[in-house]
């Protein structure tokens, strides 16, 4: 497929050259389309903006189905097990399911504020240093609130405080 040209991500070139190869495949954008950018469309017009508004409610409609599910797992299975090894033996896959759980939520969380910036106008954009974050990376990356270059500087630092 050629690479449309688009004269309003030339700042964002350098995202062509971000590392990591697990972004490279296709965005699971929880069912929608990725987006296609007419060339000369401005950067988080209102269609990228509602674009994204989806993507974040579908995201966050799956999380919120896979919260339900483990609770309703947990209440069915606590039934099935009278034997007290059983039971620690589930004890152990609880805690398990109750870390993802909590994991979820907090996605949840972060997904509620990154919607409030969506309506905000304030979505998109790098925290750091205010550049676009670029339509591809939010894809694959929906709550990003950093471009590719400070969160790679982010995570250097971060290395350095846990000595990692
Ligand atoms: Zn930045």
């Amino acid at each position: 497929m050629p690479v449309k040209s688009s004269n309003t991500t030339s700042a964002n070139n350098r995202d062509q050259g971000e590392k990591s190869s697990n972004q490279r495949g296709k965005p699971s954008l929880h069912g929608l389309a990725p987006y296609e950018e007419k060339a000369g469309e401005d950067y988080m017009n209102d269609a990228q903006r509602e674009h994204f508004r989806a993507i974040l409610r579908a995201w966050r409609q799956e999380l919120m189905e896979e919260v339900d599910r483990t609770v309703n797992h947990m209440q069915d299975e606590a039934a099935n097990f009278p034997d007290p090894a059983d039971r620690a033996t589930q004890e152990e896959e609880f805690s398990l399911e109750l870390r993802t759980r909590d994991r979820e939520r907090k996605l949840i969380k972060k997904i509620d504020k990154t919607l409030i910036r969506v309506e905000d106008n304030d979505y998109g954009f790098c925290d750091q240093c205010g550049i676009d974050i670029g339509v591809r990376r939010l894809e694959a990356r929906p709550t990003a609130d950093l471009c590719v270059d400070c969160k790679t500087l982010d995570e250097i630092k971060e290395k350095q405080i846990t000595g990692g």
